[in-house]
């Protein structure tokens, strides 16, 4: 397979192009460099009646065929994560290594996916009566996908919902179409046509898709205020939803944490991923006492670290992955320049019309200021400082958004307490960004609605059904 060219769409389990195209920016250079199908509404007819026509077959297979379908998809990932990484590096700007661990851990997803079975519950076994429940699929799936990790954050949705017997079309985000397509190619060789079709397009097919009739349910992964517009669409014929939202997560940081020992760590929970990541640290609070120290060592890494293009042998950082998010970003370093917050740069960036931006530490902005209010979804950290814990705890509460949070400290107990009290779905504590297959991932407030991963997560793609059989 040809991983540099020949981009098609997978519907009914064949390759489609179509009449027009979107362009794919590099974003370490700003220039386009390949070319992605652009989903016609006819097509997407064609890819939902191709899913609905499926569905019926898929849901009837013994679910232990559709569980080794979904580890031969992580097999064919693990074996293609070369190819997969290079591209991934051209399209979304993460350096290679990072981006070989992102599609190597979408396999290791589907691997753990496909040993996941629903359970059946009895609620009475008895001389008089049976009474069970289990799980059966919604149907067909309408699955959306952003740009900040677009093969993970597919396969988080595919792994699930095709074991549980639904069927599905998925729609990467247009930054990012070129990994998800070839997957779509990858894995025709081993779901039957129609299973899980793949469209590409630009702005106008997510709307047509979450407003299309044919879908039983969205999944849907983006931004808090699309996913409002997804919510709103799926009303219409009161589609299921399941929206993996924005967030804003504080870190707290107690004053008897060792600074050496955490520091890389805290770092790279903001700034992994050029902090385009929904569970990054977006907020730092540290005590007083250690504030100083905390904030010296953190901008002696950002100094250090290499941002560059992720192609590049030593790259650490990439680019922001599109214009649109990178004219955002400036305007929030505009913003807090303009409010004179004092700004802590790291090394320099390239010059070459790559979406480039200086990992910047906002030293103890206001709480008020955007930079602390809003998800920079970038390179930029308030370090914000506390002394009291009640008070810092309804500070990290105060947001509208409720992903995730971490707690830095020795005393686990302490910490864990904490943890009780913050309004997010997770909570890290000492350790940051550690997401499992397993275990549930929902956002709270505005940053979801629904739950994905876990056993929770795929009784998300099905509904319970109970039969009650009387006994003699
Ligand atoms: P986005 O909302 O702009 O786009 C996400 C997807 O929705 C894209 O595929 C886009 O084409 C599509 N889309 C856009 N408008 C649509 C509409 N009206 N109807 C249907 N689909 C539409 O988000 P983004 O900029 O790609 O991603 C960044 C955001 O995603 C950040 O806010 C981040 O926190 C969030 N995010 C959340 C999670 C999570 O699991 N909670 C994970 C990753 C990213």
């Amino acid at each position: 397979m040809n991983f540099a060219a020949d981009y098609a769409m997978t519907i009914d389990g064949k390759p489609v192009t179509s009449a027009t195209t979107i362009d794919v920016v590099n974003p370490a250079t700003g220039e386009a460099f390949a070319k992605a199908p652009d989903c016609s509404r006819e097509q997407l007819d064609a890819a939902v009646a191709s899913a609905r026509a499926a569905y019926k077959p898929w849901r009837a297979r013994p679910i232990a065929e559709r569980q080794a379908m979904i580890k031969a998809a992580g097999d064919a990932l693990l074996a293609n994560a070369d190819d997969l990484a290079r591209l991934f590096t051209h399209e979304q700007g993460r350096p290679v290594d990072a981006a070989k661990q992102e599609i190597q851990g979408a396999a290791a997803w589907l691997h753990a996916v496909a040993q996941m079975t629903p359970p059946v519950h009895t609620s009475e076994d008895s001389p008089a009566q049976l009474i069970q429940t289990r799980y059966v699929p919604l149907g067909v799936i309408c699955a959306i996908a952003p740009w900040n990790f677009p093969v993970t954050l597919s396969m988080w949705k595919v792994a699930p919902a095709l074991v549980a017997g639904n069927t599905m079309v998925l729609k990467p985000s247009p930054f990012t179409p070129l990994c998800t397509l070839k997957i779509g190619e990858l894995f025709s060789k081993i779901f039957p046509p129609g299973v899980l079709n793949i469209v590409s397009g630009g702005d106008d097919l997510g709307p047509w898709m979450t407003g299309h009739p044919g879908f039983d349910k969205i999944s849907f992964t983006g931004s808090t205020a699309t996913g409002k517009r997804v919510m709103e669409s799926a009303a219409k014929d009161l589609k299921r939803i399941t929206l993996e939202l924005g967030g804003n997560d504080a870190a707290i940081v107690l004053p008897d944490v060792d600074l050496d020992e955490v520091a890389q760590k805290i770092f790279f929970g903001a700034f992994f991923n050029s902090a385009q990541i929904c569970v990054a640290t977006k907020r730092l609070y540290v005590h007083t006492d250690i504030y100083d120290g905390l904030r010296d060592r953190l901008a002696a890494i950002a100094k250090a670290v290499k941002v560059g293009d992720g192609a590049e042998q030593g790259t650490v950082l990439g680019p922001i992955q599109n214009k649109r998010q990178y004219d955002r970003v400036m305007d929030l370093l505009d913003d807090a320049r303009a409010n004179n917050l004092t700004l802590i740069h790291g090394g320099d960036i390239p010059e070459n019309g790559g979406y480039f931006v200086p990992v910047t530490i906002v030293d103890n902005p206001p709480e008020g200021s955007r930079v602390v209010q809003e998800e920079a979804f970038g390179p930029i950290l308030p370090m914000l400082k506390f002394d009291d814990i009640e008070d810092v705890i309804d500070r990290a509460n105060a947001s509208e958004y409720g992903l995730a949070g971490a707690v830095w400290s020795k005393d686990i107990d302490a910490a864990i307490d904490i943890a009780h009290r913050m309004e997010t779905g997770t909570v890290w504590i000492n350790q940051n960004l550690n997401l499992r297959p397993d275990t549930p991932f929902a956002g709270h407030k505005q940053s979801g609605f629904g739950i994905e991963n876990g056993m929770e997560g795929m009784l998300e793609y099905m509904v319970p059904q109970s039969v009650y059989v009387a006994r003699g």
